[in-house]
Protein backbone atom coordinates (compact mmCIF):
# COMPACT_ATOMS: atom_id res chain seq x y z
CA UNK A 1 0.00 0.00 0.00
CA UNK A 2 1.15 3.50 -0.79
CA UNK A 3 1.99 5.73 2.37
CA UNK A 4 1.17 9.16 3.37
CA UNK A 5 1.91 11.51 6.49
CA UNK A 6 -0.85 13.96 5.61
CA UNK A 7 -4.62 13.05 5.30
CA UNK A 8 -7.05 14.98 4.31
CA UNK A 9 -10.70 14.70 5.13
CA UNK A 10 -12.62 16.56 2.71
CA UNK A 11 -16.63 17.47 3.34
CA UNK A 12 -19.62 19.27 1.77
CA UNK A 13 -18.40 20.07 -1.73
CA UNK A 14 -14.83 19.04 -1.66
CA UNK A 15 -14.95 15.40 -3.12
CA UNK A 16 -11.93 15.80 -5.46
CA UNK A 17 -8.21 17.35 -4.45
CA UNK A 18 -6.79 19.14 -7.29
CA UNK A 19 -3.17 19.70 -8.26
CA UNK A 20 -2.07 15.60 -6.40
CA UNK A 21 0.38 14.35 -9.12
CA UNK A 22 1.07 10.02 -8.93
CA UNK A 23 -2.30 10.14 -7.44
CA UNK A 24 -4.10 6.41 -6.30
CA UNK A 25 -7.70 5.27 -5.36
CA UNK A 26 -6.54 2.75 -2.83
CA UNK A 27 -9.66 0.86 -1.42
CA UNK A 28 -8.94 0.36 2.39
CA UNK A 29 -10.25 -2.34 4.20
CA UNK A 30 -10.41 -2.06 7.76
CA UNK A 31 -11.39 -4.43 11.48
CA UNK A 32 -14.10 -1.52 11.55
CA UNK A 33 -15.31 -2.03 8.15
CA UNK A 34 -14.92 0.37 4.80
CA UNK A 35 -14.06 3.59 4.69
CA UNK A 36 -16.53 5.90 2.96
CA UNK A 37 -14.88 5.77 -0.57
CA UNK A 38 -11.54 4.93 -1.78
CA UNK A 39 -8.75 6.96 -0.23
CA UNK A 40 -6.39 9.25 -3.26
CA UNK A 41 -3.43 9.11 -2.58
CA UNK A 42 -0.67 11.40 -4.39
CA UNK A 43 1.43 14.08 -4.11
CA UNK A 44 0.87 17.61 -3.36
CA UNK A 45 4.09 20.07 -2.69
CA UNK A 46 6.18 17.27 -2.84
CA UNK A 47 4.08 15.78 0.04
CA UNK A 48 2.26 12.56 0.00
CA UNK A 49 -1.34 13.15 0.67
CA UNK A 50 -4.01 10.95 1.33
CA UNK A 51 -7.93 12.82 0.70
CA UNK A 52 -11.01 10.90 1.71
CA UNK A 53 -14.10 12.45 0.45
CA UNK A 54 -15.99 11.96 4.05
CA UNK A 55 -19.46 11.85 2.95
CA UNK A 56 -18.16 9.74 -0.73
CA UNK A 57 -18.13 10.88 -4.11
CA UNK A 58 -21.75 11.78 -4.71
CA UNK A 59 -22.70 12.47 -1.28
CA UNK A 60 -24.23 9.50 -0.12
CA UNK A 61 -23.51 8.86 3.58
CA UNK A 62 -25.42 11.28 6.54
CA UNK A 63 -23.34 12.86 8.88
CA UNK A 64 -25.25 10.22 11.68
CA UNK A 65 -23.91 6.97 9.50
CA UNK A 66 -20.65 7.89 8.27
CA UNK A 67 -17.57 4.99 9.05
CA UNK A 68 -16.13 6.85 11.05
CA UNK A 69 -13.59 4.44 12.91
CA UNK A 70 -12.84 3.12 9.32
CA UNK A 71 -12.02 6.32 8.12
CA UNK A 72 -9.94 7.26 10.96
CA UNK A 73 -8.43 3.84 11.01
CA UNK A 74 -8.13 3.59 7.15
CA UNK A 75 -6.04 6.67 7.05
CA UNK A 76 -4.21 5.33 9.86
CA UNK A 77 -3.16 2.39 8.38
CA UNK A 78 -1.44 4.56 5.28
CA UNK A 79 0.58 5.75 7.83
CA UNK A 80 -0.95 9.50 8.37
CA UNK A 81 0.25 11.54 11.36
CA UNK A 82 -1.46 15.04 10.10
CA UNK A 83 -5.40 15.18 9.73
CA UNK A 84 -6.14 18.42 8.53
CA UNK A 85 -10.18 17.77 7.75
CA UNK A 86 -12.73 20.23 6.33
CA UNK A 87 -16.62 20.71 7.29
CA UNK A 88 -18.99 23.56 6.03
CA UNK A 89 -21.01 25.03 9.40
CA UNK A 90 -22.98 27.48 10.36
CA UNK A 91 -22.04 30.79 12.14
CA UNK A 92 -23.25 31.75 15.78
CA UNK A 93 -21.74 35.04 15.55
CA UNK A 94 -22.48 38.37 14.85
CA UNK A 95 -18.79 38.92 13.75
CA UNK A 96 -18.47 35.43 11.60
CA UNK A 97 -19.89 36.09 8.19
CA UNK A 98 -20.77 33.95 5.35
CA UNK A 99 -17.29 32.80 3.41
CA UNK A 100 -15.38 33.00 6.51
CA UNK A 101 -13.24 30.47 7.64
CA UNK A 102 -12.87 29.49 11.62
CA UNK A 103 -9.88 27.36 12.71
CA UNK A 104 -11.59 26.00 15.83
CA UNK A 105 -10.15 25.13 19.39
CA UNK A 106 -13.07 23.66 21.32
CA UNK A 107 -15.71 21.60 20.83
CA UNK A 108 -19.11 20.93 22.78
CA UNK A 109 -20.73 17.97 22.00
CA UNK A 110 -24.72 17.57 21.11
CA UNK A 111 -24.66 14.75 19.02
CA UNK A 112 -26.64 11.24 20.07
CA UNK A 113 -26.45 8.34 17.59
CA UNK A 114 -22.54 8.04 17.06
CA UNK A 115 -19.78 5.57 18.09
CA UNK A 116 -17.36 7.87 19.90
CA UNK A 117 -14.37 5.41 20.41
CA UNK A 118 -12.51 2.68 19.06
CA UNK A 119 -12.94 1.06 22.86
CA UNK A 120 -16.63 0.81 22.47
CA UNK A 121 -16.72 -3.34 22.45
CA UNK A 122 -17.40 -5.23 26.02
CA UNK A 123 -13.82 -7.31 24.95
CA UNK A 124 -11.79 -3.88 24.35
CA UNK A 125 -9.84 -2.45 27.08
CA UNK A 126 -10.75 0.22 29.31
CA UNK A 127 -9.27 3.93 27.63
CA UNK A 128 -9.05 6.95 29.12
CA UNK A 129 -7.38 9.25 26.03
CA UNK A 130 -7.09 13.24 27.02
CA UNK A 131 -9.34 15.30 25.32
CA UNK A 132 -9.23 18.78 26.86
CA UNK A 133 -7.40 20.65 23.31
CA UNK A 134 -9.59 18.69 20.63
CA UNK A 135 -7.96 19.87 18.32
CA UNK A 136 -3.88 19.85 17.84
CA UNK A 137 -2.29 23.33 18.45
CA UNK A 138 0.70 22.61 16.37
CA UNK A 139 -1.60 21.78 13.42
CA UNK A 140 -3.96 24.22 13.95
CA UNK A 141 -1.57 26.83 14.07
CA UNK A 142 0.19 26.25 10.69
CA UNK A 143 -3.37 25.62 9.30
CA UNK A 144 -4.78 29.10 10.46
CA UNK A 145 -0.74 31.07 8.80
CA UNK A 146 -1.83 28.76 5.82
CA UNK A 147 -5.01 30.41 6.06
CA UNK A 148 -3.92 33.83 6.94
CA UNK A 149 -2.04 34.17 3.67
CA UNK A 150 -5.25 33.62 1.36
CA UNK A 151 -7.78 35.79 0.86
CA UNK A 152 -10.88 36.28 2.92
CA UNK A 153 -11.44 36.83 6.55
CA UNK A 154 -10.10 33.63 9.08
CA UNK A 155 -10.69 33.49 12.56
CA UNK A 156 -8.34 31.81 14.90
CA UNK A 157 -9.73 29.78 17.55
CA UNK A 158 -13.45 28.84 18.57
CA UNK A 159 -15.97 26.59 20.03
CA UNK A 160 -17.68 24.28 17.57
CA UNK A 161 -21.21 22.46 18.37
CA UNK A 162 -21.34 19.54 16.95
CA UNK A 163 -25.25 18.59 16.60
CA UNK A 164 -26.46 15.18 15.51
CA UNK A 165 -28.94 16.20 12.16
CA UNK A 166 -29.46 15.60 10.06
CA UNK A 167 -32.25 18.38 10.43
CA UNK A 168 -30.65 21.73 11.25
CA UNK A 169 -31.18 23.78 14.78
CA UNK A 170 -34.21 25.56 16.13
CA UNK A 171 -34.13 29.14 16.54
CA UNK A 172 -34.45 28.19 20.23
CA UNK A 173 -31.33 25.71 19.89
CA UNK A 174 -29.46 28.67 17.68
CA UNK A 175 -29.75 30.73 20.59
CA UNK A 176 -28.81 28.49 23.40
CA UNK A 177 -25.53 28.08 21.43
CA UNK A 178 -25.05 31.50 20.61
CA UNK A 179 -25.41 32.14 24.96
CA UNK A 180 -23.09 29.62 25.37
CA UNK A 181 -20.56 31.77 23.21
CA UNK A 182 -19.94 29.12 20.59
CA UNK A 183 -19.14 29.93 17.29
CA UNK A 184 -20.45 28.23 15.15
CA UNK A 185 -22.21 24.92 14.53
CA UNK A 186 -22.42 21.80 11.77
CA UNK A 187 -22.58 17.62 12.01
CA UNK A 188 -18.90 16.67 11.39
CA UNK A 189 -15.94 16.96 13.35
CA UNK A 190 -16.83 14.67 16.16
CA UNK A 191 -16.49 11.60 16.36
CA UNK A 192 -13.09 12.40 14.07
CA UNK A 193 -11.51 14.29 16.42
CA UNK A 194 -11.60 11.91 19.46
CA UNK A 195 -11.07 8.85 16.97
CA UNK A 196 -8.34 10.73 15.66
CA UNK A 197 -6.91 11.49 19.41
CA UNK A 198 -7.34 7.51 19.74
CA UNK A 199 -5.33 6.70 17.25
CA UNK A 200 -2.92 9.50 18.13
CA UNK A 201 -2.74 11.29 14.97
CA UNK A 202 -3.03 15.49 14.74
CA UNK A 203 -6.06 16.80 13.79
CA UNK A 204 -7.70 20.06 13.08
CA UNK A 205 -10.82 21.09 11.40
CA UNK A 206 -11.25 24.17 8.74
CA UNK A 207 -14.65 25.21 9.35
CA UNK A 208 -16.13 26.80 6.23
CA UNK A 209 -19.23 29.33 7.14
CA UNK A 210 -21.88 28.99 4.61
CA UNK A 211 -24.76 30.87 6.81
CA UNK A 212 -25.79 32.11 9.97
CA UNK A 213 -27.52 29.15 10.38
CA UNK A 214 -31.53 30.17 12.09
CA UNK A 215 -30.79 33.01 14.80
CA UNK A 216 -30.04 35.87 12.76
CA UNK A 217 -33.05 38.20 12.11
CA UNK A 218 -32.11 39.95 9.26
CA UNK A 219 -30.80 36.99 6.96
CA UNK A 220 -32.52 34.34 5.62
CA UNK A 221 -33.31 30.61 7.58
CA UNK A 222 -30.51 28.30 6.10
CA UNK A 223 -31.15 25.93 3.42
CA UNK A 224 -29.31 23.27 1.79
CA UNK A 225 -28.64 25.80 -2.09
CA UNK A 226 -27.19 28.85 0.15
CA UNK A 227 -24.72 25.91 1.80
CA UNK A 228 -23.88 24.43 -1.21
CA UNK A 229 -23.57 27.78 -3.26
CA UNK A 230 -21.01 29.23 -0.46
CA UNK A 231 -19.35 26.00 -0.10
CA UNK A 232 -18.37 25.94 -3.89
CA UNK A 233 -16.74 29.29 -3.12
CA UNK A 234 -15.03 28.12 -0.15
CA UNK A 235 -13.54 24.61 -1.32
CA UNK A 236 -10.77 26.07 -3.62
CA UNK A 237 -9.44 28.30 -0.64
CA UNK A 238 -9.55 25.13 1.49
CA UNK A 239 -7.37 23.43 -1.17
CA UNK A 240 -5.10 26.34 -1.26
CA UNK A 241 -4.81 26.27 2.18
CA UNK A 242 -4.34 22.64 2.47
CA UNK A 243 -1.49 23.40 -0.03
CA UNK A 244 0.18 25.94 1.82
CA UNK A 245 0.08 23.97 5.11
CA UNK A 246 1.58 20.59 3.78
CA UNK A 247 4.86 22.17 3.09
CA UNK A 248 5.20 23.90 6.51
CA UNK A 249 4.34 20.81 8.28
CA UNK A 250 7.76 19.65 11.04
CA UNK A 251 8.98 16.47 10.39
CA UNK A 252 8.59 14.96 14.48
CA UNK A 253 6.13 15.79 15.95
CA UNK A 254 6.21 17.15 19.26
CA UNK A 255 2.22 17.73 20.59
CA UNK A 256 0.31 15.52 22.77
CA UNK A 257 -1.24 13.51 20.17
CA UNK A 258 1.54 11.89 19.13
CA UNK A 259 1.68 9.76 22.76
CA UNK A 260 -1.89 10.33 23.74
CA UNK A 261 -2.71 6.53 24.40
CA UNK A 262 1.18 5.77 26.38
CA UNK A 263 -0.85 6.62 29.77
CA UNK A 264 -4.48 5.79 28.83
CA UNK A 265 -5.24 2.17 28.74
CA UNK A 266 -6.30 1.02 32.02
CA UNK A 267 -6.81 -2.19 31.78
CA UNK A 268 -4.47 -4.81 32.83
CA UNK A 269 -2.64 -5.80 29.46
CA UNK A 270 -2.41 -9.39 30.41
CA UNK A 271 -6.40 -9.32 30.66
CA UNK A 272 -6.92 -7.78 27.41
CA UNK A 273 -8.57 -11.01 25.14
CA UNK A 274 -6.27 -11.84 22.09
CA UNK A 275 -9.04 -11.03 19.55
CA UNK A 276 -9.59 -7.46 20.58
CA UNK A 277 -5.72 -7.06 20.57
CA UNK A 278 -5.63 -8.13 17.24
CA UNK A 279 -8.52 -5.89 16.05
CA UNK A 280 -6.80 -2.78 18.04
CA UNK A 281 -2.93 -3.58 16.94
CA UNK A 282 -2.94 -0.63 14.64
CA UNK A 283 -3.74 1.39 17.85
CA UNK A 284 -2.51 -0.45 20.80
CA UNK A 285 0.47 -2.84 19.50
CA UNK A 286 3.02 -0.70 20.50
CA UNK A 287 2.33 -0.44 23.81
CA UNK A 288 0.50 -3.71 24.53
CA UNK A 289 2.22 -7.15 23.47
ZN1 LIG B 1 -0.72 17.13 17.46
Amino acid sequence: MPEAKIGIIGGSGLYEMDGLTDVQDVQVDTPFGKPSDAIMVGKLEGQAIAFLPRHGRGHRISPTNLPVRANIHALKSLGVEWIVSVSSAGSLKDNIHPLDLVIPDQIIDRTKSRVNSFFEEPDAPVVHVGFADPYCPLLSQIVYEAAAQTKGAVHKGGTYVVMEGPLFSTRAESNLYRSWGASVIGMTTLPEAKLAREAEICYTTIACVTDFDCWHETEESVTVDMIIGNLLRNVDRAKAIVRKAAGALPIERTCVCATALRDAIITSHDLIPPEAKERLRLLIGKYVQ
